[in-house]
């Protein structure tokens, strides 16, 4: 019997979620979920220096708003848990200790100062910054280099140290890339790197080896900067677990932005968003937009992180979440950087919003309108509004300029594009119209429309003429759905106030 398939999110919590790392949740979720597997949230929290208060809480809403949820996670625990690598401390030691034990680490005690002393004798012309490796390992206070009594005694006296491995000269590590296929490394230019700290933490190179393990994580998916630390994980899983029980790993395609790697200054940059979810820097008050706040639909950000790497070898763009879960394999995902495009990630929003029924979408748009100082109580309204204005939304937010005017009177009427061709017939017409509102014989835009129309035959106007005014009088300017519709909406009343209301400014 195959292994029950597990994968994991394994994300520091140092700050914004960046589209790339929801990107690795999507995939680590749909692979689990098309395998009837479990999709494992782990907090890796052992660097203390880069911690960020409210970090971890804003993954989980990340999650949450994306829909993406894990099986287990520090809030919803399994039976592997602690979640938190912090909480996890007690148990890496020993395999630290097993390491050095076995001859494949060793212990460093080199002070900042040796090591700061280290990279600028070794500097040369062609080795600019000098690594803890092979080449100058012997010539460090370490395991290594000291003899068994010496090092016993630092040790004894309480000499602080770090654990680190010691990597194997002239061998080739390689292993099969769900994406990349073959991977190989030379070990020999790979630096010795720490695995536990002075602290008694351990360093993501140990900590993800050992919680992969415990865990029984059978696929490691993550970013394709983690590629140079491979072999060092491929080692340790050797040295302590055994190649058999490794994870099948995959390395997934850089985000490209304008210029290369897509980054948060990018955002800034360009105006567009990078994090999933607005964030605020507890240290400088910054605020990054995120995605949500945007005005992006879940769905919408989903199904453009999922082609952001990844297509099913079709035409096909827009794809439900079920849908992917039944087409996405790693095999269709490129290895290639995926470029990201704003104009095109609207583009998958507009059809989300267009697609989405009006109900589905309107406790995102009430609370939109509230933002914006307009109450709906009429939840009938809301939605033929809704209905109504959809199609020309791209982004949620531009619900509030295209739907508010139902619901208060436009701030500001665009009388500029009337005046250039107002004149006193056309006065006339709007005058008789407004007093013949309350016979036309049902309040439907049909009849409206008839209504008007008939008029201006017999005022001798084009009705082509007439429109644009009447759209200028109940919206405040060029833009929303067909006139006669939005009057219909508005009613008898409302679309008598408006069209009296614009007479009197012009
Ligand atoms: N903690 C690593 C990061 O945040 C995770 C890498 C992995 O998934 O193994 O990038």
């Amino acid at each position: 019997m195959s292994k029950k398939v597990r994968v994991r999110f394994a994300p520091s919590p140092t700050g914004g979620l960046h589209l790339g790392g929801v990107r690795t949740v999507l995939y680590n979720y749909l692979f689990a979920k098309k395998h009837g597997g479990d999709f494992i949230l782990r907090i890796e929290d052992t660097d203390q220096t880069r911690y960020v208060a409210g970090a971890e809480e804003y993954i989980f809403n990340c999650l949450q708003w994306t829909g993406l949820i894990p099986d287990e996670s520090p809030a919803h625990a399994g039976k592997y848990g602690p979640y938190r690598q912090s909480e996890r401390k007690p148990i890496y030691r020993q395999y630290a200790e097993q390491l050095v034990k076995d001859g494949h680490a060793y212990y460093a005690f080199d002070t900042p100062e040796e090591l700061e002393k280290m990279r600028s004798d070794f500097k040369t012309e062609h080795n600019p910054s000098p690594q803890y490796d092979h080449t100058v390992r012997k010539k460090m206070r370490n395991s290594l280099s000291l003899t068994d009594a010496e090092t016993k005694q630092l040790l004894d006296a309480g000499t602080r140290y770090v654990i680190r491995i010691k990597m194997p000269e002239n061998e080739t590590v390689s292993f099969t890339d769900m994406i990349r296929g073959e991977v190989s490394f030379d070990t020999s230019v790979v630096d010795d790197k720490v695995l536990l700290k002075a602290d008694g933490m351990p360093t993501y190179h140990l900590a993800v080896v050992v919680d992969d393990y415990l865990m029984k994580i059978t696929h490691a998916f993550r970013g394709e900067e983690w590629l140079p630390s491979a072999p060092v994980h491929v080692l340790l899983w050797k040295y302590l677990f055994g190649l058999n029980e490794m994870p099948q790993w995959a390395h997934l395609p850089l985000i490209l932005g304008p210029n290369g790697k897509l980054s948060k200054r990018d955002g800034a940059k360009y105006g567009f968003p990078v994090f999933a979810m607005s964030w605020i820097d507890p240290k400088t008050n910054e605020l990054t937009e995120g995605f949500k706040e945007k005005g992006f639909l879940p769905e919408a950000f989903i199904n453009l992180l999922a082609l952001l790497g990844w297509n099913d070898g079709t035409e096909q763009e827009i794809f439900t979440k079920e849908e992917l879960i039944e087409k996405f394999s790693m095999d269709r995902v490129h290895s290639g950087g995926a470029k990201f495009d704003y104009e095109k990630a609207k583009w998958f929003n507009h059809e989300w919003i267009k697609k989405s029924e009006a109900g589905s979408l309107k406790s995102e748009v009430r609370s939109l309108f509230s933002t914006n100082g307009i109450n709906v109580d009429d939840d009938n309204l809301l939605e033929k509004v809704i209905g109504l204005v959809k199609d020309r939304c791209t982004l949620l937010t531009d619900f509030v300029q295209q739907g508010s005017f139902f619901f208060q009177q436009p701030q500001q009427y665009d009388l500029d594009a009337i005046k250039p061709k107002w004149n006193d017939a056309k006065r006339k017409f709007f005058e008789s119209f407004t007093e013949e509102l309350n016979t036309i014989p049902e309040w439907k835009s049909a009849f409206i429309e008839d209504a008007f129309k008939k008029l201006a035959a017999i005022q001798n106007i084009k009705p082509g003429e007439l429109q644009l005014p009447l759209r200028i009088m109940l919206v405040g300017g060029k833009f929303g759905p067909p006139v006669f519709e939005i009057a219909e909406i508005l009613g008898a009343g409302e679309t008598s106030a408006r069209m009296n209301k614009t007479l009197s400014l012009l």
